[in-house]
């Protein structure tokens, strides 16, 4: 008897244990319905391809309009019809410009790449490469909605413009290095549109949206001059396109018209109004190549200084810099993020480790950030001593969004697109 009484206290408390549940009965909420727990299916390929199939139609048809009806008209509505179906029906996703994360993180190794997206990340690059930015013509969402608000636009000072246009540079390389290191889709998350497209977002956002097609009326398309990622990567393109917009298909008259038409600084003039005597386009020149390696030294430093901030972009180095300063007791409280994390029981030691590994990426990629950056500005300096003998107005094959309004103004032009269209109509 004596040796059955430890196996009989186990089974007591076992069972005790074990009733403990009924004593305390799960709390009872009125007229709660406990969710059901949904998963979004995945695209079909059907639908990959109807939206591949008509990214691919919608790119060919903004190159005819654009080369070879010469259309603004044309360019209007697919536009119109872009921004309907690219935007509002498919909610601005998946788009080009946003592929460029999905990209980068595929390179930082932290992601496969779906052929979907590599197709329509490649698309509008390759089109570019033969005729320019027939993206940015009338398929583009972003661009689309933008264009169409425009109401009485002004001419933004050169210097400002050139200054402003350094801006994509910083978010393509920030956007890159977040998406390679897998903490974050920068282009996604402050895409200012994609509040408008869904009707829904944070309001932020909305606002900022709101506030651009605002500005949009005045200063046309601010978001593709001097923001958008992906605008910049098609500007690279387009340089190696054999086309460009041509204003007049004949002899220019240098009548300057498109230049007062085209809103957003695009126009090449004769000379570039900067006639420099040969002996100090030259020294400019040298000073500049000797400048270079120096800009790219001093921006890969400041990349470097900059490395523990941008880190922060990360979520799981936020995450052990705040467990960091709640153990030293320099943190006010804890935080949602901080008390999810220690009711997972995971060791703080393994939390540090993932972020000392990040931290070491940004260290790496922030320093390259930093020297891109160096170098793009040498880039343009040396680009500004570079002597041109233009003789007539001409599209900047890079800067040019082939939106069509010049060749609407062109008088020698116009006789052509009247031409092209009575050919086509008949
Ligand atoms: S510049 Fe960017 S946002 Fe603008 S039309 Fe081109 S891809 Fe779209
Ligand atoms: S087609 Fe190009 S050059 Fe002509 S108005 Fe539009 S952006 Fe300017």
């Amino acid at each position: 008897m004596k040796r059955s009484l430890p196996t009989i206290a186990l089974v007591l408390v076992l069972t005790a244990a074990a009733l403990g549940a009924e004593r305390f009965p799960p709390p009872e909420f009125t007229n709660h319905v406990l969710p059901t727990t949904t998963t979004p299916a995945p695209r079909s390929v059907v639908a990959d391809m109807v939206y591949i199939g008509a990214l691919a139609v919608a790119l060919a048809l903004a190159a005819l309009f654009v080369h070879v009806l010469r259309s603004r008209v044309a360019i209007v509505v697919l536009a119109i019809v872009s921004l309907g179906y690219f935007g509002w029906f498919y909610g601005g996703c998946l788009c080009p410009v946003g592929a460029v994360q999905n990209v980068a993180q595929a390179l930082g190794g932290g992601a496969v790449l779906p052929v979907l997206v590599v197709v329509v990340f490649l698309l509008p690059l390759i089109v570019a490469i033969f005729v320019g930015r027939a993206f940015c013509a009338g398929v583009c969402p972003l661009g689309a909605i933008q264009d169409l608000v425009v109401i009485h636009p002004l001419r933004v000072p050169s210097w400002l413009d050139g200054s402003l246009r350094l801006l994509p540079y910083a978010y393509l390389g920030l956007a890159v290095l977040a998406a390679a290191t897998g903490s974050a889709y920068l282009i996604c998350e402050y895409d200012p549109f994609l509040g408008l497209f869904r009707l829904a977002g944070p309001l932020t956002i909305v606002i900022a949206g709101l506030s651009l097609l605002a500005i949009g009326t005045i200063i046309a398309r601010p978001y593709c001059r001097w923001l958008c990622p992906y605008g910049l990567m098609l500007s690279w393109a387009s340089r190696f396109s054999q086309r460009r917009v041509k204003i007049a298909p004949t002899q220019c008259v240098n009548c300057r018209l498109c230049e007062d038409a085209c809103p957003v600084g695009a126009i090449q003039t004769p000379n570039s109004g900067r006639p420099v005597p040969r002996h100090q386009g030259r020294g400019a020149l040298a000073a500049t190549l000797v400048l270079l390696p120096v800009l790219v030294a001093a921006g890969a430093w400041g990349g470097k200084l900059l490395a523990p901030t941008l880190a922060r972009l990360d979520a799981t180095v936020r995450l052990a810099e705040q467990l960091d300063a709640e153990a030293s007791g320099a943190a006010a409280g804890t935080t949602e993020a901080s008390d999810a994390f220690r009711a997972t029981a995971r060791p703080v030691k393994d939390l540090q480790k993932d972020a000392a590994a990040l931290r070491e990426k940004f260290l790496l990629g922030s320093t390259l950030l930093g020297a891109f950056m160096g170098l793009t500005v040498g880039g343009k300096l040396v680009s500004l001593c570079r002597r041109t003998t233009r003789t007539t107005y001409e599209a900047d094959k890079a800067l040019c969004l082939a939106c069509g309004r010049c060749l609407k103004y062109c008088p020698v032009g116009r006789g052509a697109a009247e031409t092209a269209l009575g050919g086509a109509a008949t």
